[in-house]
């Protein structure tokens, strides 16, 4: 069980309260916090955790609307949040230097997935519009330097390589001067990774931050490692004062300890996550998105987002918007099954829409993609936007128009009215206060 089946846990049992009282916070809390110390959080971490949460649970008036279990996720909500970096989150944002090219430097062990996050912090930037050139700074192994042409070609990015140097500082100012001559916006600086933490590579690295004085230093960290990331990270940070942490393959960290001890152990802000290794499986870190993913209640925005940059689609916020408001219709839904085909990597998207996230993955293949568009499209376009006008004459005739029993069509209302369900609760979690119009 994730830690998101566990937080879950401890709110229904909360729920069946009628109040907030010392005896059910504590118990809740002793939960709680064992929850966390098995996703390997930071023991110390989970000491300010649990504390904050049981002084603002305990100073908390019930709130007339609110039932224990609510008010006890807000708080746990909110307290994630200000562990992951706060509300007011800037930190974010990559500052770009006035005066181009902004210089990131990035460093990391070997097999942090360094390379890959440079190649993807390229992409990102390049969507913007902007001009990249990625350095060739792990002068040790020309496996690296063929990796970075390589993520280079495909990302049609120029990469700024010199296989007969030995010295990586020279490189890097070389690189530098390279960039503003071919009027850069963005240099990406990848620099040589070892397995353990060396002095002469620290060495190496803080020379080369001496030689191009980076606008950003970011440490790119293994989430899978767990706690080993984060002290690696701390060690790395003392030496080279990171300006941000990218933590990456936090599609394999189920446990999700890393992301919750790193910003409050190193005092840096993680800026950005991995969740895959293709190019576009990368996100802006945002820490309010972030801990509605640990409590099981999705990711809208992300999704939104992730789908636009395959398809055109308004603004990710305001669809969020009116999806959270109005509910889900078999018209987004069908969109949402075209976004998700297209954007590839069904496990890491499942987990952003509420209530597919503890769905088994199996259950959804390309072939339940095909039924469920044929259903759909089977439909009349009013009954595309609300499902109401389904009677049971109107399914066998769609059943029949798409070549499934009206078994499967069923399915896919309950799995619409699931979803729509999900969305509810997950506004009540919040305390919104804006009705939800069921779908159907
Ligand atoms: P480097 O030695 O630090 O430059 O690490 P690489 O960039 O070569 O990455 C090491 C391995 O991790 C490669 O197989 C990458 O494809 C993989 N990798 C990198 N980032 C991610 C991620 O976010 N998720 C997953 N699943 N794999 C990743």
């Amino acid at each position: 069980t994730t830690l998101n089946d566990k937080l879950n846990a401890v709110f229904s049992k909360l729920k069946k309260q009628v109040r907030i009282d010392d005896e059910n916070i504590n118990e809740a809390l002793k939960q709680v916090r064992m929850a966390l110390l098995e996703a390997d959080v930071n023991f110390k971490v989970v000491k300010t955790f649990i504390n904050n949460v049981r002084e603002k649970a305990l100073g908390e008036e019930v709130r007339k609307s609110l039932t224990p279990d609510q008010v006890f996720i807000k708080i746990v909500n909110d307290e994630l949040v200000d562990i992951l970096g706060g509300k007011d989150y800037k930190e974010a944002k990559i500052k770009l230097n006035s005066n181009p090219p902004t210089v990131i430097m990035m460093a990391g062990l070997q097999g942090s997935g360094k390379t890959t996050s440079a190649g993807k912090l390229a992409n990102f930037f390049m969507k913007q519009s902007k001009s990249v050139l990625l350095v060739a700074g792990d002068i040790y192994r020309p496996a690296a330097i063929d990796q970075l042409e390589t993520l280079g070609r495909q990302l049609g990015c120029d990469v700024y390589s010199d296989r007969e140097s030995k010295d990586a500082v020279k490189i890097a100012k070389d690189a530098l001067a390279h960039a503003k001559k071919t009027a850069k916006d963005i240099l990406i600086i990848d620099t040589a990774g070892r397995l353990h933490i060396d002095e002469n590579l620290m060495n190496e690295i803080v020379r080369t931050k001496e030689a191009v004085n980076p606008d950003e230093v970011l440490f790119v960290a293994d989430a899978m490692t767990g706690q080993d990331a984060v002290n690696v990270a701390k060690s790395f940070n003392d030496m080279l004062d990171a300006t941000g942490i990218i933590l990456t393959k936090m599609d394999g960290d189920a446990r999700g300890g890393a992301a919750l001890s790193i910003k409050e152990v190193t005092g840096k802000p993680l800026k950005f996550i991995g969740t895959g290794e293709k190019l576009t499986e990368f996100e802006q870190f945002y820490p309010d998105r972030m801990a509605s993913r640990i409590l099981g209640m999705g990711d809208i925005v992300t999704l939104v987002e992730r789908a636009q940059e395959s398809i055109e689609e308004g603004d990710a916020e305001e669809m969020a918007a009116k999806m959270a408001k109005h509910g889900l219709d078999f018209e987004d839904m069908l969109k949402q099954f075209r976004m998700i085909k297209k954007m590839g990597s069904l496990d890491s998207i499942m987990r952003l829409i509420p209530g597919l996230g503890n769905m088994n993955m199996g259950e959804i293949d390309d072939r339940q993609f095909k039924k469920t568009e044929a259903i759909i499209f089977s439909m009349t376009l009013k009954e595309r936007r609300n499902g109401k006008l389904l009677n049971a004459n109107r399914k066998k005739r769609i059943a029949r128009g798409s070549g499934t029993n009206v078994a499967d069509v069923n399915r896919l209302v309950n799995q619409l009215n699931q979803m729509n369900k999900m969305m509810k609760q997950m506004k009540k979690k919040l305390g919104g206060s804006n009705k939800l119009n069921p779908a159907m």
